[in-house]
């Protein structure tokens, strides 16, 4: 099932994109079928399940944080997480290189647009992160990497206000390369997708789709 359903999605996916199989709430016996059938890339979006599954899992798997990250937790996964894809304050972003330091790593991270029309969604307006990138803290920032964007569309069935949020999601993305990392090849990743909507999001430019139903049932 998981094997099918891992392979149908593939079929739909260019190149350019990464497939991160999101496993929140899921038992390890299912994220070993998904490991089996060559997945590496896993999202979480809970510190300590996120902890829990690294320690029994393969240790060749990436694993990708999606979730709101509280400062105080960016401890446990800082040696070994891969992405962190929901960081919207210049606060976590100093917690999570001051734990990078400590762990001699570079962590990578992803700067969470606020796309939808709820107010409950967490991220970042596009005057936000522009402060955040050209205010005097950041250069100090050497253990971290700023990597791309990340963004979650509003819950409808309206797809084509779906896709004018994967569009401002790009813009923003474009907006930031352009000014803040011209010269780099590390600012490359937009993470948008998810089970209901990760076909738009790839037409409107995803490389990172973040599915979890649609792989592992729903939860
Ligand atoms: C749960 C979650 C997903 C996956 O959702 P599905 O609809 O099950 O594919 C993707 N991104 C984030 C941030 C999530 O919390």
């Amino acid at each position: 099932m998981i094997h099918n359903n891992l392979t149908n999605i593939r079929s739909k996916m260019g190149e350019n994109v990464t497939l991160v199989a999101v496993s929140k709430t899921k038992p390890m016996s299912m994220l070993q079928e998904a490991y089996d059938a060559g997945q590496r890339v896993f999202g979480e979006n809970k510190v300590q399940e996120m902890v829990e599954k690294y320690e029994q899992m393969p240790k060749d798997i990436k694993w990708h944080m999606i979730g709101h990250l509280q400062s105080n937790k960016v401890k446990y996964i800082a040696p070994f997480v891969d992405l962190i894809h929901g960081v919207d304050s210049l606060k976590l972003l100093e917690e999570i290189n001051k734990q990078a330091k400590k762990n001699h790593r570079i962590i990578s991270c992803l700067l969470q647009f606020h796309i939808a029309q709820e107010e409950t969604k967490f991220g970042l307006s596009l005057e936000e992160a522009e402060s955040l990138l050209s205010g005097e803290a950041f250069p100090a920032l050497q253990n971290i990497q700023i990597a791309g964007v990340m963004g979650m569309a509003t819950f409808t069935e309206d797809t084509e206000q779906v896709r004018k949020e994967f569009k401002s999601l790009k813009s923003h993305f474009e907006v930031l390369k352009s000014k803040y990392f011209p010269l780099q090849n590390t600012f490359t990743e937009i993470s948008m997708g998810m089970s209901d909507d990760y076909q738009i999001a790839m037409e409107e430019g995803s490389t990172l789709i973040r599915v979890g139903s649609k792989i592992f049932g729903s939860r």
